[in-house]
């Protein structure tokens, strides 16, 4: 299966391979969608989650800018979804 997408290419594919395609796309849409419900932050980037920043000389920190100190960022998926629910809310 692995071999057979490496080699195939999109023109050769058949309406069968298209709906496999786009099966797994959607399930991993809908995955990624339930961990960021489920699991909204992530570590920050920044500070590698640990909400200081260290100075080159590794000895003098300070908080995080990024993250204020809080080692944690919000998800993207979760900032859609939160982004989502605010535009459903504005609506009514
Ligand atoms: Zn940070």
């Amino acid at each position: 299966m692995a071999y057979a997408a490496a080699t195939a290419t999109p023109a050769d594919w058949s309406l069968q391979t298209w709906l496999i395609a786009i099966g797994v796309i959607l399930l991993w849409v809908a995955g990624y969608a339930v961990a960021c419900w489920l699991w909204p932050f992530t570590r920050c980037g920044w500070c590698e989650g640990t909400g200081r920043r260290t100075s080159p000389s590794g000895k003098a920190w300070g908080p995080c800018r990024r993250c204020k100190g809080k080692a944690a960022r919000i998800r993207t998926g979760r900032r859609i979804f939160n982004w989502l629910k605010v535009t459903s809310e504005d609506a009514k």
